[in-house]
């Protein structure tokens, strides 16, 4: 078994490990190439300028991270095209379906690119290019593969005339039109030459030479080789469905019902859950994954011991249908910790609404476990994840709960995520982020920005400002954009620039995004009127960070549109996080 997957970055371990694999599967398969030429894989996944094409990496691995082949895609967005510069399965690994595999990913990549097609060189099958009959058999079992897309030589052109007179074995230059059905004009065709020669065989090909093959190129539209292998009818349709490895997995907390307060009012109610999953799975861009078990170690790293002991023993005690109201609060005296349960409530909560119940800490530590799910799913290489999760989080602090959120299971997410490099966290719930603020105010390896309704009228009232910025290390690491009462689309979009600059600046690999929806027109916590356009455009934009992002769902509340928007969020954000522009 393999899957196919894109390495983005040099950071995550487990692509440093794969690239190293690829290095090695080059140095084995391709014995003219320099270890000069290997060693610059990574930093052509980095600097694409440099190399004056943007370079796509895809392996073929399995779920220990064995790279079992690899296939490597250069895209020039300006000319738009792609070059298939290698295709290769690892030694003892070829004929089990790996090169097909990666072929296809790479044409859904250029068509998705927008590219008029795919190139590649391969070796010939004529026996005049080619002398000897074993290398002749295996460049005939190439093109033969390549015939099934419809993908064949150029003919009638001087591409493959040897640099060397007499030279052996020169490659044809194959187009896949990504089964587009559209002729390459000759203009097109010229430049597109002159790009991979020049670009790519400078050191090869002498100037003359390149304008000789250029120049070649009479037929307009270029003409392919007629099928030698297949009928014309055997091409394989171009499959049009979102691939594997770019659906967004899921964690749905599945004992979210659990947790009910049938108090009329609680708008955070398990029916939300549904309405967004209703919506969200017909688009295709999902996949549901089983949720695994983390020790409570990783909520204890950003909650006090002494807090996570206390919720976990008073909902034990808890009758099944009653439900503690915090009442009283130690504003005078916090040294001293009231003793009877009902009223040491008050001691961790911030607010009189956020009740506690037999259920509360299953489900919140159930929420996590899902967070923690999601966010193993993106260190495995997934670009996006989505923890869809209640209670919500993000209102916890170190040491209360309050605003329905009990454990702040996107912080506990922030902090896991610390081990492998630095961390942002865009918290777009209506209300401010205040758990998430509080628990990394101190650190500088974990920027914090929260955009929210000023707490001069929106909750929690006590934090939001704009003054507040972080202390000590964490000075300067955290950021509040609190808006007005009344905001649409385009106000909200001039806060969203301003975190998304901050964002940049701070250089993160990790985007933790806090979702709430209740930014939404009509939402019963809100007052702002985003629309669903809204939530495309702002999706788009934070996908345009180009961040692995793990998604954990905080707010919104108004039913009737929260499914809608959460589908139009997670439409733009994938567009942004995998569009070509
Ligand atoms: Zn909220």
């Amino acid at each position: 078994m393999f899957r196919i997957r894109r390495i983005y970055d040099y950071v995550l371990p487990i692509n440093q490990e794969a690239i190293s694999r690829v290095q090695d599967i080059l140095r084995a398969q391709f014995s003219t190439l320099s270890e000069k030429d290997i060693a610059k894989l990574p930093e052509q996944l980095r600097n694409p300028l440099k190399f004056r094409f943007r370079s796509i990496l895809y392996v073929a691995d399995d779920q220990r991270g064995r790279v079992k082949g690899f296939a490597l895609l250069l895209h020039e967005p300006e000319l738009r095209f792609a070059y298939l510069e290698y295709i290769s399965a690892a030694a003892k690994m070829t004929g089990r379906g790996i090169g097909g595999a990666l072929y296809e990913r790479l044409r859904e990549e250029a068509f998705e690119l927008d590219a008029v097609g795919l190139f590649f060189e391969c070796l010939p099958d004529d026996p005049a290019l080619c002398n000897d009959p074993e290398t002749r058999r295996q460049n005939r079992a190439r093109l033969r593969f390549y015939e099934k897309y419809g993908a064949r030589p150029i003919a009638g052109t001087a591409y493959e005339a040897p640099v060397e007179p007499g030279g052996d074995s020169p490659p044809y230059l194959v187009f896949d039109d990504l089964g587009q059905g559209r002729p390459l004009p000759r203009e097109t065709a010229t430049a597109i030459v002159r790009a991979i020669l020049e670009r790519k065989y400078a050191h090869l090909c002498p100037e003359p030479y390149i304008d000789m093959v250029v120049d070649s190129f009479r037929d307009d539209p270029v003409r392919l080789r007629e099928f030698r292998y297949l009928r014309p009818e055997a091409v394989a349709p171009v499959r049009r469905q979102i691939p594997v490895d770019r659906r967004i997995p899921l964690v749905v907390n599945d004992r979210h019902d659990i947790h009910h307060v049938k108090e009329r009012g609680y708008v955070e109610a398990p029916v939300r859950i549904d309405s967004i999953l209703r919506e969200i799975e017909p688009t295709g861009l999902f996949e549901t994954v089983p949720i695994r078990h983390f020790s409570e170690k990783h909520i204890r790293a950003v909650h006090e011991d002494q807090f996570v002991d206390y919720l976990k023993a008073v909902c034990a005690l808890c009758q099944s249908e009653e439900a503690i109201y915090p009442y009283v609060f130690p504003i005078r005296n916090h040294a001293r910790r009231p003793r009877e349960r009902a009223v040491r409530a008050g001691y961790y909560s911030i607010d009189t609404f956020t009740p506690l119940t037999a259920n509360v800490f299953l489900a919140a530590k159930r929420a996590v476990d899902c967070t923690l799910t999601a966010t193993r799913h993106m260190l495995a290489g997934h670009r996006l994840a989505y923890a869809l999760v209640r209670p919500p989080g993000h209102h916890a602090e170190s040491r209360v709960f309050g605003g329905f959120c009990y454990f702040n299971a996107a912080a506990v997410a922030a902090h896991y995520l610390t081990a492998f490099g630095r961390v942002a966290v865009l918290d777009i719930d209506y209300h401010h982020g205040n758990g998430t603020q509080e628990i990394f105010y101190q650190r500088a390896d974990v920027l914090t920005v929260s955009i929210h309704g000023h707490p001069r009228f929106a909750y929690p009232y006590f934090n939001g400002f704009r003054d507040e910025k972080g202390a000590g290390a964490g000075a300067g690491f955290n950021l509040n954009l609190p808006g007005p009462e009344e905001l649409d689309g385009a106000g909200y979009r001039q806060l969203l620039q301003k975190a998304l600059r901050r964002l940049r600046r701070f250089r993160p690999d990790f985007l933790v995004l806090s979702l709430g929806l209740d930014t939404a027109m009509g939402d019963p916590t809100g007052s702002w009127s985003l629309l669903a356009e809204d939530f495309t455009e702002n999706g788009r934009l934070i996908g345009r960070l180009r961040l692995p992002t793990l998604v954990v769902q905080e707010g919104g509340y108004d039913t009737r549109v929260l499914g809608s928007n959460a589908r139009h969020f997670f439409t733009g954000l994938w567009t942004g996080a995998f569009g070509s522009d």
